[in-house]
């Protein structure tokens, strides 16, 4: 087969800005060994998020003309509610300036005190705006997305024995929303099967408790199902994406992923009632319901965006990047996350740095090591960012001490993801002499934002 290349040609580039290993070593202590704290124009290569890092198309840059910027009613507004109903079937959209806003809205109105949130697992904004409404977020992912290095098909599904329990357990009443995020983005980006989503949904029926879905990167795992279920090896993306929607009572989204915008997000619906809500909620915190904290160019940026993310030369470039560099980390030796997801590749750095024990931040000090060799940006997902203390002051470890390169869409080329692999393979080569790392600051919370730190 022919070499699978980018399904684009480049009209407008912004060039990278080069620097030294002296160079890289000195920003990296200015930083504090955290790679949240250095500027964007001193890293070469930058996969810390797939997050509004995205290349708009032409077609997306000409639509920015084309915005309709009028307070209530606006043309912008009718292509991009009129493209999120086509896309998922649901007769109500309310736009917001990004993914996390339509969840404040929707937990505002649904969480609360003593209620339950079910997951197969929760992205951290989605837990945050469950937890502040009072209600409690849980996470019932299926045993084998569990173990990282253990390839299955679908390794972001539900487990739906621990659902049916729970659901008994605490009583159906006190659970208002069962949400499903695809793919599981804090999972590694693993893909949810279309059964999986009409087993939660016979389930969520039979006990009267809706479903949602957190759709981030919908096409991305429309395009999992369509690969590795057989059922759906000759339908479109679209009629996948379709048939995964019809399933849900509704939907959040955040456009800085799948929609290739810089920002944006919404909520559609189908429940007239709580979409007053809604509404209500968003005109005191976002705006008026035809721009929900939106520019009118925004919105045609996102409304294009969702279409061309459904294109299937794009899906097959996008998930190959991600085969591709973890088969050239696997053929080297370097422990890493199996199978490939769908944004991001991620590293195991306890089997990676086994040296350096989680007191001493193995994921950190892989990402600054990173940094250093290459002017790669990663970021930590362990210990730094998941720790906590117990009574003694003493450290307890997440469950897994994580490197996650997230690849942002349409904007790096195969070169760049080679170089990217050359680097951590050097880097692979060369472990024994990585430092462990110790905490000199930390916030109360969130401290992996701002933590700093040194060698130990
Ligand atoms: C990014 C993300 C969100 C939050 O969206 P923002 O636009 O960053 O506020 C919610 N869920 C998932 C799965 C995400 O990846």
């Amino acid at each position: 087969m022919p070499t699978i290349i980018e399904p684009f040609k480049i009209k407008s580039v912004e060039p990278i800005t080069f620097t030294t290993r002296e160079e890289r070593k000195a920003i990296l202590s200015k930083a504090f060994f955290n790679a949240f704290l250095i500027k964007a124009e001193d890293v070469i290569i930058d996969l810390l998020t797939d997050s509004g890092t995205s290349a708009m198309s032409s077609a997306q840059w000409a639509g920015m003309m084309l915005g309709d910027e009028s307070y209530a009613g606006s043309r912008s507004f009718f292509h991009f509610e009129n493209t999120v109903k086509e896309i998922t079937g649901m007769p109500i959209v309310i736009p917001t300036h990004q993914g996390r806003a339509a969840e404040k809205i929707l937990f505002t109105i649904l969480g609360g005190e003593g209620k339950y949130i079910v997951s197969n697992t929760l992205f951290d904004t989605t837990r945050a705006n469950i937890e502040v409404s009072g209600a409690t977020g849980v996470d019932l992912l299926c045993p084998e997305g569990k173990i990282p290095t253990v390839p299955a098909a679908f390794k972001g599904n539900m487990d739906v024995e621990a659902l049916e329990k729970f659901i008994l357990e605490k009583g159906a009443e006190n659970i208002p929303v069962c949400m499903i995020t695809v793919t599981n983005n804090s999972g590694g980006g693993q893909p949810v099967s279309m059964q999986n989503i009409r087993d939660v949904k016979a389930i969520c029926i039979r006990h009267g408790i809706p479903m949602y879905i957190d759709a981030c990167r919908f096409a991305e795992n429309s395009y999992f199902i369509k690969m590795r279920e057989k059922e759906f090896e000759n339908k479109t993306i679209q009629e996948i994406a379709f048939e995964m929607f019809s399933y849900a009572d509704g939907c959040t989204m955040s456009a800085k992923k799948d929609a290739f915008a810089n920002i944006g997000g919404f909520i559609a619906l189908r429940d007239e009632s709580l979409a007053l809500q809604c509404r209500n909620l968003l005109i005191i915190i976002e705006g008026f319901p035809t721009y929900g904290g939106l520019a009118g160019r925004d919105m045609e940026a996102v409304a294009i965006g969702l279409r061309e993310v459904m294109e299937e030369q794009y899906l097959h470039y996008r998930i190959r990047t991600m085969e591709y560099l973890t088969e050239k980390l696997v053929s080297a030796g370097v422990p890493v996350m199996l199978p490939a997801g769908g944004h991001a590749v991620y590293i195991d750095a306890k089997a990676f740095l086994e040296h350096i024990p989680s007191e001493e931040y193995p994921g950190q000090a892989l990402v600054a090591a990173l940094y250093l060799e290459g002017g790669v940006r990663a970021v930590e997902i362990g210990s730094l960012m998941f720790g906590k203390y117990d009574e003694q002051g003493r450290l307890i470890p997440a469950m897994m001490e994580l490197v996650r390169m997230a690849i942002p869409r349409r904007v790096y080329t195969q070169s760049h993801i080679d170089y990217v692999a050359e680097i951590i393979i050097e880097v692979y080569r060369n472990r024994r002499n990585i430092k462990g790392l110790s905490i000199t600051y930390e916030a109360p919370t969130l401290r992996h934002f701002t933590a700093r730190l040194r060698e130990v």
